[in-house]
């Protein structure tokens, strides 16, 4: 029987890319997922479909720059469900600019939700993992949380800090905790539609044409969920083979 099957699973930044692959490849195989991000119209859909296919789903509409609605979403899980086995904190923005046009605002924004956010995931489900003497978080860097590039400086500040606040976790929580970084390079999702900055935009559109499947970043969340309890798969990078970076 896979280590995926049956577990408890909950999902921010459903709603597409990587998070809605991942979710719908992890109900494939068993898993009670349960979705959250701010279009719940199109985490209803998904939902359906997973629920079509004889697979197990719940949502709910979470903004993660709010903490009671990580508070929210984790009792969610534990009312439908018992328990939380593993949080993915998934959601993300990237809105790219070089430091001197001062887009303070996208810089908070990017802190509040690829910082904070995951934090906030962290404290919400925490005590619950620590309660059961089990579980697993899995966190989403980048490649930009290993090399730095014009115009991502703090986006990829942002990512270096998740895998900071990962490796941390990490050392504390080890024993009865997992903690894993999922670093993907370029992949298809909606993510590169936040980049208000054109040039950065037109730059992006050059180098995403690179990209990878979500489904490809969803393989690797599955490998790390479905490693025995006492394996800690504690950093997956995958990018496209022709990647430079
Ligand atoms: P998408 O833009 O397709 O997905 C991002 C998800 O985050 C959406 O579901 C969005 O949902 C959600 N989100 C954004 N803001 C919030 C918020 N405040 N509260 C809750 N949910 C939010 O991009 P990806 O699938 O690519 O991104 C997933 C993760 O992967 C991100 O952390 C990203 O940084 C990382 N990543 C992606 C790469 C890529 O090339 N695609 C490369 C490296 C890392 P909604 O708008 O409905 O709230």
């Amino acid at each position: 029987m896979s280590n995926v099957n049956g577990k408890v699973i909950i999902i921010t930044g459903a709603s597409s890319g990587i998070g809605e692959a991942t979710a719908r490849m992890l109900a494939k195989n068993g898993a009670k997922v349960v979705l959250g991000a701010r279009r719940a119209d199109r985490l209803e859909t998904i939902v359906k479909d997973i629920d079509a296919e004889g697979g197990i789903a719940e949502y709910q509409a979470l903004d993660v720059t709010q903490r009671s609605q990580l508070e929210a979403i984790v009792q969610l899980a534990q009312s439908k469900f018992d328990r939380v086995d593993v949080l993915i904190n998934n959601a993300g923005i990237m809105p790219l600019s070089t430091l001197d046009q001062l887009k303070v605002e996208e810089w908070d924004r990017m802190i509040d939700v690829n910082i904070k956010g995951v934090l906030y995931g962290i404290a919400a489900a925490l005590p619950v993992m620590k309660a059961q003497k089990s579980g697993q978080i899995i966190n989403l860097s980048s490649i930009g949380g290993h090399t730095v590039s014009p115009t991502a400086a703090v986006y990829c500040a942002t990512k270096f800090a998740v895998g900071a606040l990962s490796e941390g976790l990490r050392q504390e929580v080890g024993g009865d905790i997992r903690v894993t970084v999922i670093s993907p390079g370029v992949t298809e999702s909606e993510l590169a539609d936040s980049i208000s900055d054109e040039a950065a935009r037109l730059g992006m559109q050059e180098f995403r044409k690179l990209s990878i499947p979500a489904s490809a970043i969803a393989h690797a969340i599955l490998f790390a969920i479905e490693q025995p309890d006492h394996v800690d798969v504690s950093e997956i990078i995958v990018r496209p083979t022709a990647s430079l970076h």
